[in-house]
């Protein structure tokens, strides 16, 4: 059961071999022996998923069921879940029950899937190594002295550990790739505007997109076909004729140009991430693909940038946390001014606070001619080295995180060097751009290795059968961490 693919447990679902509300508890129980060490969830609530459980059961019974019906999925906290206690990791809505659903939540539940509960991430997703929760750090299922990568980092850790056989994640800078990367899973964020941001607590909405987290690239496709769909509440959610992203799976790789961004293999990548990277591309010649050498000279630029533009719409964004609608509110206060400065004194947290400066001097008067501005200039000229890139190539591949899992502690003391570990990722959501990352060996201290494949705008369905045929060719993606 632990290693079961979507697709087998929707067969025994629809055999009635298992019911949903066994399959629900299974996974319950597992939270319930494992959750304590590895943190992955903020919030579980039995009795709620298995209501939900018990009506995808009513349905499997009627002969109503689509592939995802009756499966438990675990749901960043980021997104609202109607009854569900959803913080985005913060003391800020530590005590917010969402009032309504997500688009992806209203999606998943249309499907007939059950929320199994709601993961731990950085607070308002801003981190890459869980840290900053105000939940607590998460632990990776690989090795608990190591972070499980951020800000989806609880997604990725109850994958890892078979908590959940699959989880929903969001990707502003590659929070859905690197967690993937670092504890062994595979995670795609979709082109932006695919995935409705509607219920999905904004960090930087020009960047973040939502996208599914599972064992397998075989098992992000059924979950990508749900979460993706036009919605006229996100007004940046495109119009597209839906697509079945499974369709792709079995094409053979033959003839398909693979670029090796030379940026990517240069200096910063550790040695024995490059070793794995390096064989994934050679087993992917071997399946009849064609590497092909492509530049991102820009490479270079995509944090400076990001951590620009990414503070300047955090800062507006987080501008409505003022202890007046909802949220949290500071117990004791002189005036309605001093209510708004300790209510957000006390809600947020160290790296949010960081942000919000960064973002609101970047769009102060004065400078933001010469930072925001520039920053979007040089965001458009990031896009130009991709579209570049994909006039010799069909899909790029390089390594998703340049070294395997860093210890606990380890770069919270240097946001800096904290930020560098995007520098593969951050550029693909500058661009818009689709990026996957999946299992393709170990670094040196037994730490997974992630490959990260970026296609053209909407060309997810061609990256996961890539994806597809590399895991049908290995079996990384079924190794499971000690003790699990
Ligand atoms: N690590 C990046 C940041 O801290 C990206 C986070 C994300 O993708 N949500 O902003």
């Amino acid at each position: 059961m632990l290693n079961a693919s979507l697709r087998e447990l929707s067969r025994l679902l629809a055999e009635k071999k298992l019911s949903s509300e066994e399959l629900t508890r299974y996974f319950l129980d597992r939270i319930e022996r494992r959750n304590g060490e590895l943190n992955a969830f903020i919030t579980v609530d039995p009795e709620r998923s298995l209501t939900q459980a018990r009506r995808a059961d009513a349905r499997l019974r009627e002969g109503r069921a689509g592939p995802l019906t009756g499966i438990p999925v675990a749901q960043k906290d980021i997104f609202c879940a109607q009854g569900w206690l959803t913080t985005c990791g913060s003391r800020m809505l530590s005590n917010f029950t969402a009032p309504y659903d997500a688009h992806v939540i209203e999606r998943f539940d249309r499907a007939g899937a059950v929320i199994l509960g709601k993961t731990n991430m950085d607070e308002f997703a801003m981190g890459s190594s869980n840290e900053t929760s105000y939940a607590g750090p998460v632990r990776n299922p690989w090795d608990r002295r190591a972070v499980p990568g951020g800000s989806s980092g609880g997604s990725a850790a109850a994958v890892a550990a078979r908590l959940a056989p699959a989880a929903t994640g969001t990707d502003t800078g590659g929070s859905i790739r690197q967690p993937a990367a670092l504890t062994g899973i595979c995670g795609i964020k979709p082109t932006y505007g695919l995935v409705s941001r509607y219920g999905m607590i904004a960090f930087a909405s020009s960047l973040d997109q939502g996208g599914p987290m599972a064992k397998s690239a075989e098992d992000l496709a059924p979950l990508l076909n749900v979460m993706v769909g036009f919605d006229p509440r996100d007004s940046t959610s495109l119009e597209r004729p839906a697509e079945d992203y499974t369709r792709l799976l079995d094409q053979p790789l033959a003839g398909l140009r693979v670029g090796l961004p030379r940026e990517y293999f240069a200096e910063g990548l550790a040695e024995d991430v490059a070793r794995a990277v390096e064989a994934a591309v050679a087993e992917l010649r071997r399946l009849g693909a064609e590497p092909v050498e492509v530049r991102l000279p820009n490479t270079r630029l995509s944090i400076p940038v990001y951590y620009v533009l990414a503070p300047a719409e955090a800062s507006s964004n987080l501008a409505r946390y003022d202890g007046v609608r909802y949220g949290y509110r500071t117990p004791e206060y002189r005036d309605l001014v001093d209510m708004y400065e300790k209510s957000r004194a006390e809600g947020f947290g160290a790296e949010v606070k960081r942000r919000i400066l960064i973002g609101t001097y970047v769009l102060s008067h004065g400078y933001y001619d010469a930072y925001y501005l520039q920053a979007q200039k040089l965001r458009r000229i990031i896009a130009r080295d991709f579209a570049d890139a994909f006039q010799s190539c069909d899909l790029i591949v390089g390594p998703t995180a340049p070294a395997t899992a860093f210890n606990l502690g380890e770069k919270s003391g240097d946001p800096v060097a904290m930020y560098l570990s995007d520098i593969y990722t951050i550029a693909v959501n500058l661009a818009g751009l689709p990026g996957l990352s999946i299992p393709v060996g170990f670094g040196a201290d037994g730490r997974p290795v992630g490959l990260q494949i970026i296609g053209n705008y909407f060309s997810e369905a061609r990256m996961l059968g890539a994806a597809h045929r590399y895991q049908q060719a290995t079996d990384w993606h079924l190794r499971l961490p000690p003790g699990v």
